[in-house]
Formats: structure tokens, sequence, C-alpha cells
């Protein structure tokens, strides 16, 4: 998987700068390795992996968060308070995708109804 014509992997270094050409867009970045060499790479995209900080704080002590603060819920996507429910990223162990988001929002709506549903039913 890291064998490819068109791709290389470069691990162990730290991207310090973004070069860009005449027309402003950028057309290289340059890369610095442990030892401290420097080399330019040619790259037309740029995605930047700055991970996930949930906006969570607010929850702190209402619902159980999990140590990096993403949202504890069960296997209904219930969380610790009984009839509230968490879907999406915020949740903690989910996949962080957008399909997989929309489709827990989905799920969630139903455990929402049912849970409505047994509190008219008194259960
Ligand atoms: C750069 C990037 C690229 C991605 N690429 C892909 C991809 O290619 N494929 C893929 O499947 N997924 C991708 N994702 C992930 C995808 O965007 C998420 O999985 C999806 O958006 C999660 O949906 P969500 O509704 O759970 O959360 P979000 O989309 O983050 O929505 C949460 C909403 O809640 C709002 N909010 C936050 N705090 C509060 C508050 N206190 N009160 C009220 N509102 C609040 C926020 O403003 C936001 O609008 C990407 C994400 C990023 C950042």
């Amino acid at each position: 998987m890291r064998q490819h014509e068109r791709m290389s992997v470069v691990t162990g270094t730290r991207l310090t700068r973004f070069n860009a050409d005449m027309e402003d867009r950028l057309a290289s970045v340059r890369l610095v390795d442990p030892q401290g060499n420097e080399s330019d790479h040619p790259a037309t995209g740029a995605f930047v992996f700055i991970g996930l900080d949930p906006n969570t704080a607010w929850l702190e002590g209402l619902v159980e968060l999990d140590e990096a603060g993403f949202i504890v819920t069960d296997r209904t996507m219930e969380t610790s308070v009984p009839g509230v429910f968490a879907a999406g990223d915020v949740r903690s162990g989910s996949t962080k995708q957008l399909a997989s988001a929309v489709g827990e929002g989905a799920a969630v709506a139903l455990q929402i109804r049912h849970y409505l549903d047994s509190l008219e039913q008194g259960q």
C-alpha cells in the first residue's frame, strides 16, 4: 500500500512551510526530517489533520464523557441520562464519517420514539 507510482509516503518529518507558485496557488510543501534536513516536495493540495476537539465542556457533570470529551453512549446511543441520546462525531467510539453520522441521527430518532412510547405506556 505504501508503494505506488503516483504516491510517496513520507513519515517522521515536520511540515514547516507551504510554498506558492506565481499565481499564489500551492506548489510545494517544505518538510524537515529529524536531522534538520529541509526538502521541498511538489504538492497541489494539502489536507491538514488537526484532530477533533468536541464542544462538550458544557455537558460535563450532566452526561458521562470519555477521557477525550466525547459522549459515552450504550448500543442504543442513549447517554448516561435516560432519554438523552447522542449521535454523530460527538459520540464516543463513532467512526467520524458523514454517512455514519447521518445514519446514527436516523437511528436515534427511532430510539427517541421508542423512549417516548415507553413513557406513555408507563414503563
Ligand atoms: C475537513 C474534513 C473533511 C471530511 N471529509 C469527510 C469525508 O470525505 N467523508 C466523510 O464521510 N466524512 C468526512 N468528514 C467528517 C464529517 O464531516 C463528519 O463525520 C460529519 O460532519 C459529522 O456530522 P455531525 O452532525 O455529527 O457533526 P458536525 O457536522 O460537526 O455538526 C455539529 C454541529 O453542531 C454545532 N454545534 C456545536 N456545538 C454546539 C452547541 N453548543 N450548540 C449548538 N450547536 C452546536 C456545530 O456548529 C455544527 O454545526 C470530514 C470532516 C472534516 C472536518
